[in-house]
């Protein structure tokens, strides 16, 4: 990285140099004192170490949620009651957006502009569950002169939450929102490449009020942390946000416990582009898809099916498009793209990039972008005409990188939208509103966009099928999962 590269960069004030493990109301070290590396992706040079937990820490954290569990007041507290420290901590966390916004884009190379609705979002899920269990309405039902049952619901115990690095601090919100609305406590996982601004959680709960041991934070690697959490036999819970692969690894590991599991996993979600849509429309929204949160987002419409009539003209306008996509440092509020994450996963990223030039026709970028040779800048790349069985068809690449594949028929498209292991997301684009409707029904994705894009109120099932995932998260279903419902029998 050149000098000049070097004094451009935003290092925000008051970084830590070091971050531990939050654990019973108490900052400590690991107890062997171990720690690891974490890098900020512009420079890539290491800016501060983290303690790195091992089954010890774990061990430690999940006491202190298990005692808080057993003998604190949060489980035994009114809805009504959680509900205000809910509320309280979305406060907190909506008046530090600026400094969390600044600190996500430091840590993850996020554009500024993004992280700052990344705040917002945290704190809309804390108000949103805040007041879903205080409205929580469950079933009773009488049978007249016979029986009445009705339905206890119970908090479960300790929740093990394990999330990933993109858009850490929101997804991090997504589980703690719910898991603590229903009372439980909870030992927080956060990814390694990112454990910035989950070390800012311990402050807003204590500031909000949340009791002690409540909240438990343990850092380090998903192979020795996260693998404690998986397979320590009183954490009846475990909510991971991740790869598939590792997905698998954890369904494993949970098995011999008969855990309660909760799984958001990779994708590689379809757009599909019929003749008769709104292209204007269509082409804006799938660079958005793609191109946003530097394509590190799980619901990327990273395969662009775009139907033969209008196929040459789109990817001629979508390239054009995707080559005004503003490559900059995570700081600047013109920044529309900004740095991969991690130099392993730039790596990653390129050699799907490499990968694609020999399976498709490369249209717009290709490698780095112009004026941004250091660090983890990948410029926004586009492959056309990729055909079904190529790897960047079917493999999950998390970065600024689409392909682009042309279908004649309907069924067509349906075919090459259902033909990978994913189902995450679909987007339709089209005017036909019989065929919006039946082409949703006949997708494989849990989650299905028509004519639209990055709309979605909280109380809808978030979630994929196939290899995207188990379970879902969002509104009552995250409510089922952070609790047990009993029922009682009683005989008139
Ligand atoms: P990852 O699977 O590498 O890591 C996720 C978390 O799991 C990290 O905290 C990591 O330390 C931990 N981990 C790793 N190995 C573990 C193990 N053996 N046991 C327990 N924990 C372990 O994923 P990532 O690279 O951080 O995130 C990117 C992935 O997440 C992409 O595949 C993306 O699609 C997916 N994702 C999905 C959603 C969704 O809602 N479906 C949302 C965001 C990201």
């Amino acid at each position: 990285m050149t000098d000049i590269a070097l004094d451009r960069r935003h290092v925000p004030a008051d970084l830590p140099e070091r971050i531990q493990h939050y654990i019973d109301g108490e900052f400590v070290d690991s107890v062997d004192g171990g720690t690891f590396d974490v890098l900020e992706p512009v420079s890539n040079d290491v800016y501060l170490q983290a303690a790195a937990g091992q089954r010890a820490d774990v061990d430690r954290a999940v006491a202190a949620a298990r005692r808080a569990f057993a003998d604190g007041p949060w489980p035994r507290m009114l809805p009504r009651e959680r509900s205000r420290v809910l509320h309280r901590i979305a406060d907190i966390v909506e008046s530090r957006d600026a400094r969390l916004a600044e600190l996500e884009s430091f840590d993850s190379g996020l554009p500024i502009t993004q992280a700052l609705g990344q705040a917002r979002r945290a704190a809309e899920n804390f108000r949103f569950f805040a007041d879903l269990v205080v409205a929580q309405a469950d079933d009773t039902f009488k049978v007249p002169g016979r029986q009445i049952n009705y339905v206890n619901r119970k908090p479960i115990g300790v929740a093990g939450l394990i999330t990933p690095w993109n858009t850490p601090f929101m997804l991090e919100s997504w589980k703690l929102a719910p898991a603590l609305a229903t009372g439980n406590t909870v030992v927080l996982k956060p990814a390694e490449f990112t454990p910035l601004s989950a070390s800012l959680w311990a402050g807003i709960f204590e500031e909000a009020g949340l009791p002690r041991g409540v909240f438990n934070l343990v850092n380090g690697l998903g192979e020795e942390a996260g693998d404690a959490l998986v397979k320590h036999p009183d954490v009846p819970l475990i909510s991971f946000t991740g790869e598939s692969r590792t997905g698998q690894i954890i369904f494993a590991n949970a098995a011999p416990h008969l855990k309660g599991l909760s799984m958001e996993l990779g994708g590689k979600s379809p757009a599909i582009v019929f003749a008769d849509a709104d292209l204007d429309a269509a082409i804006d929204a799938t660079i958005f898809g793609v191109f946003s949160l530097n394509g590190e987002r799980c619901t990327a419409g990273s395969r662009i099916l775009v139907q033969r009539a209008v196929y040459d003209e789109f990817v001629e306008r979508y390239a054009a498009q995707a080559k005004r996509v503003k490559v900059g440092y995570p700081h600047d509020p013109a920044t529309e793209l900004g740095a991969l994450v991690h130099p392993e996963h730039y790596a990653k990223v390129m050699s799907y990039v490499e990968i694609g030039k020999s399976e498709g026709r490369l249209v717009a970028g290709g490698g780095q972008p112009d004026g941004f040779t250091f660090g983890n800048f990948v410029a926004p790349t586009v492959f056309a005409d990729v055909p079904r069985d190529a790897r960047i068809f079917q493999e999950e690449i998390f970065g600024p990188v689409v392909a682009i594949t042309p279908f004649d028929t309907d069924e067509e498209a349906l075919a090459l939208a259902n033909d990978t292991k994913y189902g995450l997301a679909a987007y339709i684009w089209t005017n036909d509103l019989k065929r919006a409707h039946n082409v949703a029904q006949a997708v494989e994705a849990g989650m299905v966009w028509l004519n639209s894009n990055n709309v979605r109120d909280l109380r809808t099932p978030f979630g994929g099928v196939k290899a995207s995932g188990l379970g879902h998260e969002g509104g009552y279903r995250s409510i089922d999962f952070y609790t047990d419902q009993q029922a009682v029998h009683i005989t008139l």
